[in-house]
């Protein structure tokens, strides 16, 4: 182990050193891969040093995420302390469904949960887990609301319609959610956004009562924080009044903006978080963890014990308590909390405030950029971590296949409301003012040698 640790150690000096040389990476076709890369799996295996120089070749030649010039996704830079934390995961390798194997690691993720719990003001009935990403955690909380709603519904199934409210402009993993929760996509109501992508509460009320006047029954309603393209917030405290009226489950799916709990300067952005029953963010978007770090919230553990408790005379041998199998939808489950716990750990509560309204502070700034400059036409708002604009009327899915093609920006594009437009997302915490100014420098240099 020790001697392919120390290869593995050379090699993450390489990689780490050509992320610092090369800017995003060299872009192959994917039918090139094969030819240029030694992938392909033989029925002979290979030497050592054979081995670690084609991982070389192909991790070097990887995109690089870390990069100061990757702006493609709602995540970038990674945290070396949570490297570190995530690294030691591996060699542990527990599987956190039960004390006897996690041991110590249990009492890691109960802490980050607690305290979690802490900042958003659940009562001590608070629970929470690891799910493997934001789309799952969104998965378990319509489960636990559907088990809310009809505790049969686990055993016999039903054909009564239970019906989910969702925004337009929410993350698609909720049409998905339904139908594999057996509430079928046919019966998510995408409710109207506003031009700041919030969903608008009137629309939202009138879809539940047009509900349950046809005989239908209302259950669930997923609040976003952070939408996905324009990283607007819907109106939370105003959401909650209703689901309080209407008896409904209130989901908070705060997968991209939600660390901005962890902020003083911002929280006004989030009121009424503390009513909600479930509430996820994801800490691999906006803090720096490697994918994936997502935590699922809920109100009352009970809830999650409801829906996914299960007896398993085999797995489960000691300290009941302890057993965080009984709370998780997987069985085995990675260790995914030690390497946010590292960071926390290394930084404190105050260190991760302070990235979380750095990111805040370089969308300002990039979003003051664009407004100030008669070039572009913007289309997002202050206070938003996505900064999306248009530069001097070119077509954006044009401008972002170019600068991929050219290996000179990593950014993407996406739409709202008819109009399609390029979305820089803030969520690097490593970058500072003058890596925006680079990447819009880059970007009006580049425009040029289009026509
Ligand atoms: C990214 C995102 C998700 C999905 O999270 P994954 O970890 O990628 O599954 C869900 N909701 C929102 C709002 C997101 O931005």
């Amino acid at each position: 182990m020790l001697k392919d640790l120390r290869e593995f150690s050379k090699l993450s000096k390489d990689i780490i050193e050509n992320q610092e040389k090369t800017k995003i990476s060299n872009r192959f076709k994917p039918e090139e891969l094969l030819e240029r890369f030694d992938i392909s799996l033989k029925d002979e295996g290979i030497e050592d040093p054979k081995l670690f120089n084609i991982l070389k070749d192909i991790t070097t030649n990887s995109p690089q995420t870390s990069s100061n010039l990757f702006f493609n996704q709602l995540f970038g830079g990674l945290d070396s302390k949570a490297v570190v934390g995530d690294l030691i995961a591996v060699l542990l390798n527990h599987t956190m469904s039960t004390y006897k194997i996690a041991g110590p690691m249990v009492a890691v993720e109960k802490e980050i949960i607690k305290k979690i719990a802490e900042l958003i003001s659940y009562p001590s009935t608070f629970g929470g887990t690891f799910p493997t990403g934001g789309s799952m955690s969104n998965f378990m909380a319509m489960i636990i609301a559907r088990d809310n709603k009809d505790p049969n519904y686990r055993y016999i199934g039903k054909s009564s319609k239970l019906i989910c409210y969702s925004s337009e402009s929410s993350h698609y993993s909720i049409g998905k959610n339904a139908s594999f929760s057996g509430i079928g996509r046919d019966n998510v109501r995408y409710i109207k956004t506003n031009e700041k992508s919030e969903m608008i509460i009137n629309e939202l009320q009138k879809n539940i009562e047009e509900d349950i006047s046809n005989g239908h029954q209302p259950f669930f309603v997923n609040a976003t924080l952070g939408t996905t393209v324009l990283g607007g917030i819907d109106p939370i405290k105003k959401i909650s009044k209703l689901c309080k009226k209407y008896n409904l489950w209130l989901h908070i799916d705060g997968a991209y903006s939600g660390s901005t709990i962890f902020s003083n300067k911002y929280k006004s952005l989030i009121k009424g978080i503390e009513s909600s029953d479930s509430f996820c963010f994801n800490a691999h978007k906006t803090l720096g963890t490697p994918l994936s770090t997502s935590i699922l919230m809920v109100r009352n553990n009970q809830h999650l014990l409801n829906s996914f408790k299960n007896e398993a005379e085999y797995l489960y041998q000691t300290d009941p308590e302890y057993n965080l199998g009984q709370t998780s939808f997987e069985c085995g489950r990675r260790n995914n909390s030690l390497k946010f716990w590292t960071l926390w750990k290394s930084i404190g509560t105050k260190g991760i405030e302070k990235m979380v309204n750095h990111n805040y502070l370089l969308a300002n700034f990039a979003l003051e950029y664009v407004k100030n400059n008669p070039n572009y036409t913007v289309y997002s708002h202050k206070d938003s971590l996505s900064i999306c604009f248009n530069y001097k009327n070119i077509d954006p899915k044009i401008l972002c296949d170019e600068l991929y093609k050219n290996n000179t920006l990593l950014i993407g594009y996406g739409s709202h409301h008819g109009k399609t437009f390029v979305r820089l997302v803030s969520v690097n915490r490593e970058n500072k003012k003058s890596d925006i100014l680079n990447f819009f420098k880059t970007l009006e240099i580049f425009s040029e040698t289009l026509d």
